[in-house]
């Protein structure tokens, strides 16, 4: 696995332009009232990367306003809606334009491998926006028969002025998800990037305006959480926020809607999902499943397969096996295009994981491999393996949101079921077996959003994601994604 230490600062400081670090409001980049900024910092190093402005409550206030006369008032709501769509296919063709760009950047201030960049972020990214390009000018209403000499039908509105507040995972991926579908229904947006990762959303903001997005229709505010999130979660006049992180802050966003005027609410939390593999499983394919569905990014995301759960009587052979597969991680510098495995993302959430770690030795699970800090600089830690993980252990409850595998067995379809189950998140879970009924079976018993059938981690925009259970509310991508961009409207004429 190991690549020299000292190859990871200096090519940590790879020459990537960083264009914008300012505030979008209607269609102007400014500095922020206050004149305060934020560093971001290269997670590889350590070093600060750019000063960005720092958004708080007066200008969420001002982008608020301005979203809102772009939807009262602007030609976005009630332009021809396939103009809409041309816009959204430009700005996918600029990003593809600028694809090696965006790519760099996103690697830059996240600290993941270039060649995921390239070869996932990106390209997912371009293909959503693509994707609801097509469904701009086909968000349509039904007619209705009802009692009576009258003609009903309904007419789907856009929900209005959405808050759109995204974690540092997968920035422009999240960000896709979140403007695609509001922005194909019409709404206007206040979009907060994550703190840690703000670059890759303002280079998409000046490629929206130069896209032709009429200024206000999608407003850009970096900065803190618990001011310009909160400040967006409980203002009077968006009618919808739609939120991207953990479980915990889920709820205070869930609370200020409430508490402020009942804008409606979607929540992409985050997950504890079981992978299961059985016996008759392919277990080359299930061997390479297991590894990716964990380590990929890092082991962030919010799907993660962080319980991996095996049939008993094939347990230590398919353990041996992952240990192999594991053993081959490269970590090391995110601009080495072979590089596999780069920092996490920042000091706290790299203290998070190792104390994930700590948990974990010491409820008494079996360190099978790594556990440690990986080099001198930066947040890089090694690929970390646990065996005989129970399920009342930490490390099998909580989501770590870092490159730590919980290995666990079981004993039949009813106990993968049972224990698949036992969890507060139901985001997503998958199944291993060559035995389809089986397989149908498990998927129709667990309670997750998503499950995966023989593969993991296999998206498209076409494709619901969401959770069920603390997981979340609401699905994201696919024509669900529209319904929560949408408001029913019902007219009835008499005839
Ligand atoms: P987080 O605090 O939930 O952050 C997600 C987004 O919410 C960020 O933009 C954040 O702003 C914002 N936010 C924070 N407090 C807020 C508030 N009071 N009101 C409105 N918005 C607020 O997540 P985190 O601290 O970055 O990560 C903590 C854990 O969350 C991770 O370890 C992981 O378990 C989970 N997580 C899940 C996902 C997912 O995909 N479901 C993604 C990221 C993290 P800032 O920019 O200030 O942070
Ligand atoms: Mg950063």
């Amino acid at each position: 696995m190991a690549t020299a230490t000292s190859t990871i600062p200096a090519a940590a400081r790879p020459q990537v332009n960083v264009s914008q670090t300012k505030i979008l409001i209607d269609g102007k980049w400014c500095n922020s009232v206050s004149g305060r900024t934020f560093e971001t910092i290269n997670p590889t190093n350590g070093e600060v990367i750019a000063r960005v402005a720092e958004g708080e409550k007066v200008d969420i206030d001002l982008a608020v306003k301005s979203s809102r006369h772009a939807f009262d008032k602007g030609p976005w709501r009630k332009m021809n809606a396939r103009e809409r769509g041309k816009i959204l296919n430009r700005l996918a063709d600029l990003m593809e334009k600028n694809i090696k760009e965006l790519a760099a950047l996103e690697t830059l201030d996240n600290g993941k491998p270039i060649s995921d960049s390239l070869a996932a972020d990106l390209p997912l990214a371009i293909d959503c926006y693509r994707y609801y390009a097509g469904w701009a000018d086909k968000i349509e209403g039904k007619t209705i028969p009802i009692n009576g000499p009258y003609f009903c039908y309904t007419r789907l509105e856009p929900v209005g002025v959405v808050a759109q507040i995204i974690p540092w995972n997968f920035p422009l991926l999240m960000q896709a998800w979140k403007l695609g579908p509001a922005l194909a229904a019409g709404c206007t947006v206040i979009l907060k990037p994550a703190e840690q990762t703000p670059l890759s959303a303002l280079r998409v903001g000046e490629l929206l305006l130069e896209a032709g997005l009429p200024p206000g229709v999608v407003n850009i505010v970096p900065g803190f959480g618990e001011t310009a999130g909160a400040a967006l979660s409980e203002h009077m006049d968006v009618d919808k926020v739609a939120f991207t992180g953990s479980t915990e802050v889920g709820k205070i966003v869930m609370k200020a809607a409430a508490n402020s005027n009942l804008k409606r609410v979607t929540l992409e939390l985050g997950g504890k999902s079981p992978n299961i593999v059985f016996a008759d499983a392919d277990l080359d394919a299930a061997v390479e499943g297991a590894f990716f569905a964990l380590f990929f990014n890092q082991g962030q995301c919010c799907c993660a397969g962080s319980r991996l759960m095996v049939e008993s009587h094939v347990h230590d052979e398919f353990v041996e096996r992952l240990l192999t597969r594991v053993k081959k991680q490269k970590v090391g510098d995110p601009f080495d295009p072979t590089t596999t495995q780069g920092p996490q993302v920042s000091q706290e959430q790299f203290d998070r994981v190792m104390g994930y770690i700590e948990s974990g030795k010491e409820c008494g699970a079996k360190m099978a491999h790594g556990g440690n800090r990986f080099g001198k600089l930066g947040y890089f830690i090694e690929p970390t393996v646990f065996t005989g993980v129970e399920d009342h252990m930490q490390i099998a409850q909580e989501e770590n949101f870092g490159p730590v595998l919980s290995v666990m067995s079981f004993k039949n379809v009813d106990d993968a079921i049972e224990r698949g189950n036992k969890s507060f998140y139901g985001l997503a879970a998958a199944v291993w077996t060559r035995d389809i009924s089986k397989a149908h079976r498990i998927a129709a018993e667990l309670r997750a959003g998503t499950v995966w059938i023989n593969c993991y981690d296999v998206f498209d925009a076409a494709a619901p994601f969401g959770g069920f259970k603390m997981s979340g509310i609401g699905r994201e991508l696919g024509e669900y994604a529209l319904h929560n961009y949408t408001e029913v409207k019902t007219v009835t004429v008499a005839m």
